[in-house]
C-alpha cells in the first residue's frame, strides 16, 4: 500500500483531525502536540480509502470562476442600465436603483420596500443571457415577493427559456 501524503499541523486539541481540501485534494491533518508521528501515519493510512474517495469527488467539482473584478464592474455598469430600463417597462415596475455586490450564495437580491436590486459581481463574467435572467428575476420580485406560481408565471411570460438560463447559473460554482 502506498502511504498517503499529508500536511501536518500540531495544535492544542484533543483528537486528530483529517481533511481533504479543494481544489487540489491536499490531505491536511491536525494533531495534538503529544501524539507520535507513527501513530498519525497509521491513523491516516487507515483512512486511505476515504481519502481517495474524497479526492475523486473533489476532482469532479467544477473549478471556481476566476474573475477580473474591475472588468466585471465595468461590464455591468455598461449593460445593466439598459436591461433595467427595458425590463421594468415590460414588467410595469419601477426599479429605483441597483448595485453590484460580491455575494457568495446568490446571483441577485431585491429589496421590495425600496425597489432596489443587488447583482452579483460575477455576473459581469457570464453570458448576457444569464445577466438578463437575473435582472428579470429580481425585477419580477417587485410584483411578487415569493417564488410562487404567480412569480414564475411572470418570469415565464418575460423569458420563456428561463429554465435553461437558471440551470446554467446553478451549474456555476460561486
Ligand atoms: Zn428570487
Amino acid at each position: 500500500m502506498t502511504a498517503v501524503r499529508f500536511e501536518l499541523t500540531r495544535k492544542r486539541m484533543k483528537s486528530i483531525r483529517l481533511r481533504v481540501v479543494p481544489p487540489h485534494g491536499v490531505v491536511k491533518v491536525s494533531a495534538p502536540h503529544g501524539v507520535p508521528l507513527h501513530f498519525i501515519e497509521a491513523f491516516v493510512a487507515d483512512k486511505a480509502d476515504w481519502v481517495c474517495q474524497q479526492q475523486a469527488r473533489i476532482e469532479q467539482l467544477p473549478p471556481p470562476l476566476e474573475i477580473d473584478e474591475a472588468a466585471c464592474r465595468a461590464i455591468l455598469t455598461t449593460r445593466v442600465p439598459a436591461l433595467i430600463a427595458y425590463w421594468q417597462t415590460q414588467l410595469g415596475v419601477v426599479c429605483t436603483g441597483w448595485r453590484v455586490r460580491k455575494m457568495k450564495t446568490r446571483w441577485g437580491s431585491c429589496n421590495i420596500k425600496t425597489g432596489r436590486i443587488n447583482l452579483n459581481l460575477v455576473l459581469g463574467a457570464l453570458d448576457d443571457a444569464l445577466l438578463e435572467y437575473v435582472v428579470v428575476h429580481e425585477l419580477v420580485h417587485l410584483h411578487e415577493r415569493y417564488h410562487n406560481k404567480r412569480f414564475y408565471t411572470w418570469v415565464e411570460k418575460m423569458l420563456p427559456d428561463w429554465r435553461e438560463r437558471e440551470a446554467k447559473l446553478e451549474s456555476i460554482t460561486l
